[in-house]
């Protein structure tokens, strides 16, 4: 079993259209070819890495200002789902700790663990490797759910008497964190995951 890659051919990523090697545009739909992304990984680290440091104000600064008439609280994700629990809100203090704290950590490791199985040339089965690359995209779409968490939060302080409710700083740290890890995810080139395989009829993969 040959590749094309092997036979000298390149796919549009976009129309799925075949060209020989060395066409550098699709004849069909304009869309620029390469056989591999050479610098896929140095673009999923770099917004891997600004999606982390993103991360980490968006949990340590305040999400939500909330003042009442006599009082000014502010709360951090984990301090706002720890209060919702206390009133009782089970239910949605799991909504905002899944969506805000466990769904972005997943993804951050998802894409390392990604990254360095294509880094280290890992021989470990290219299918699950597949799966979880289209569970993170799939993830990727509905991300700025997480977002809303403010929005949740929100509604549920102004159930009490409360004068004005302001996203506190993390808000937007919290955004960027989101976009970053979509724009990682979103850089790698999964045709990668098959490279260095020993193909099955023995040959040298490229
Ligand atoms: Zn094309």
């Amino acid at each position: 079993m040959t590749t094309a890659r092997e036979e000298g051919l390149v796919t549009c990523r976009t129309c799925a259209r075949v060209w020989p090697g060395m066409a550098e545009a699709c004849g069909r739909c304009g869309a620029r070819l390469s056989s591999r992304d050479a610098l896929s990984l140095q673009r999923v680290w770099a917004w891997w890495i600004a999606g982390v440091a993103c991360y980490i104000p968006a949990n340590l600064y305040p999400m939500l200002v909330t003042e009442t008439l006599t009082s000014r609280s502010e709360s951090t994700i984990i301090g706002g789902a720890i209060d919702i629990a206390k009133h009782g809100d089970l239910g949605i203090a799991l909504i905002v700790l899944i969506a805000s704290v466990f769904i972005p950590v997943v993804k951050f490791i998802a894409i390392a663990y990604l990254g360095l199985s294509v880094k280290l040339r890992s021989q470990q089965t290219p299918v699950g490797r597949m799966h979880l690359f289209e569970v993170i995209e799939f993830i990727g779409r509905w991300s700025m759910i997480d977002v809303f968490v403010v929005a949740i939060l929100s509604a549920l302080v102004q159930l009490s008497v409360v004068a004005s409710i302001q996203p506190g700083p993390a808000a937007l740290a919290f955004a960027l964190s989101v976009i970053f890890t979509m724009f990682s995810a979103k850089s790698f080139d999964p045709r990668l995951i098959w490279d260095y395989l020993p193909t099955r009829a023995g040959s040298r993969a490229p």
